[in-house]
């Protein structure tokens, strides 16, 4: 009997569950102890709140750590901070998640994107230069997938400019570049903890920071525009409340002890998976040859060449990719501002000024990355062994062969 897909009926490649979050008693007695001692929450963001900001602080190698509900706040919190104002401009990648552009619409700013680099999908540092004017005031680089940008580069063009960088490190938890965390380079780093990423408590938000101000300013928006030592009915910044509860920060500090530990480990099985893939033609990692000394793999990317399979396209490789068993997915479906957001310019009462015209924006790379080339491996997935990898690979290249085999015959 001739060889059939999952999606057709036939045997998947590898059938197991991989679960995410991990967690076990230690996360369930926590919060249990929270839960029982009735103070759920804090005023202050005292207690479990403050001390997990500073183990993450610590964690990162950063001076200061401020939590927030989400890690689209996170980002807004930081816009503010660095002291943006309407109609600057600030650049931005199209290939992420809307609110690392929607933060700065929501900030009364105007997102510039910039085009990705092919070989990392991060934003091109050599393109960035071209995009800045006289109103541009910061630049969010995100470490996409969990692979660092080129920081170097951008903090050197930052500098040069007067700009301030605000790591988007939403997929970023524990990885580095050139051995420092991402998140400690720029002036802000921003993560989420929503429950997909590499380090969750369901929801919630942080920035880290070594200055002084911006942390002031940050804590203070977080907090009702309250400053430390003010007066409780006293506001003096445009804020909000921001703040997490006390059951989130337990759950946070009981999954910051797996973090390394995870993080080391899907490093090492995107690196095997990376020279299992070098063997099918068709296939192509994302290159590390930034300065990585540590990836953490909230998403696993490879490129996918449709002439080498038969001419199937990139969405119905992923869907037969999944239905294999391997935890994947085809990414987003076009650039950022492709959406309605930005080509509608749907900005309600926010002041962004008329000229602004997103219907004119092409970004080849990163059009060609969500059209047809980019194919996600989720990061759970890589939490798996050497085995799941080898599955991983062999699911691929079974796919390969049948979809060849058919196209030869059709
Ligand atoms: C998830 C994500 C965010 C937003 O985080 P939330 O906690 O979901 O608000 C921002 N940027 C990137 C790149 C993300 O993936």
């Amino acid at each position: 009997m001739s060889e059939k897909l999952a999606i057709h009926g036939g045997q998947k490649s590898i059938d197991k569950s991989f679960n995410w979050p991990v967690f076990d008693e230690q996360e369930i007695n926590a919060v249990r102890d929270i839960v029982a001692g009735g103070k759920w929450g804090n005023p202050d963001c005292g207690d479990e709140v403050a001390r997990f900001e500073a183990e993450f602080a610590a964690y990162c190698g950063s001076k200061y750590a401020i939590t927030c509900v989400n890690g689209s706040v996170s980002l807004r919190l930081a816009l503010i901070a660095c002291g943006v104002k309407p109609g600057d401009e600030v650049i931005v990648p199209p290939y992420t998640f809307i609110t690392t552009a929607s933060s700065v619409i929501e900030c009364n700013c105007v997102p510039v994107f910039v085009d990705i680099d092919p070989a990392t999908y991060n934003i091109s540092s050599a393109a960035i230069e071209a995009a800045i004017t006289p109103r541009t005031k910061v630049i969010i680089p995100v470490h996409f997938g969990g692979l660092a940008c080129d920081m170097d580069a951008i903090m050197a063009i930052a500098k040069k400019y007067g700009l301030k960088v605000i790591e988007d490190a939403a997929h970023a938890h524990g990885a580095e570049y050139k051995g420092k965390k991402l998140g400690s380079i720029g002036h802000v780093g921003s993560f989420s903890f929503q429950s997909s990423k590499n380090l969750t408590s369901g929801e919630g938000g942080i920035v880290v920071t070594d200055d002084d101000e911006l942390y002031a300013m940050m804590h203070s928006l977080r907090n009702v525009g309250r400053i430390e030592g003010g007066q409780w009915y006293e506001h003096y910044n445009p804020g909000c409340n921001y703040r997490i509860t006390q059951m989130q920060a337990v759950l946070l500090s009981a999954q910051l002890k797996r973090l390394e530990a995870q993080t080391r480990l899907r490093n090492e099985n995107g690196l095997y998976l990376n020279s299992l893939l070098a063997k099918i033609d068709g296939v192509e990692p994302l290159d590390r040859s930034v300065d990585i000394t540590l990836h953490c793999y909230h998403i696993y990317i490879f490129k996918y060449d449709a002439a080498k399979f038969g001419g199937v396209s990139k969405d119905n490789f992923a869907a037969m990719l999944a239905a294999e068993g391997v935890p994947s997915f085809k990414g987003y479906p076009q650039p950022l501002y492709k959406q309605p957001l930005f080509q509608n310019k749907n900005f309600m009462c926010y002041a962004i000024p008329g000229s602004a015209d997103y219907s004119a924006v092409h970004c080849p790379e990163a059009e060609r990355a969500c059209s047809t080339d980019a194919v996600w491996i989720l990061q759970h997935a890589l939490l798996g062994d050497k085995n799941d990898m080898e599955a991983f690979a062999a699911a691929i290249a079974k796919i390969q062969r049948i979809v060849v085999k058919n196209s030869v015959n059709a």
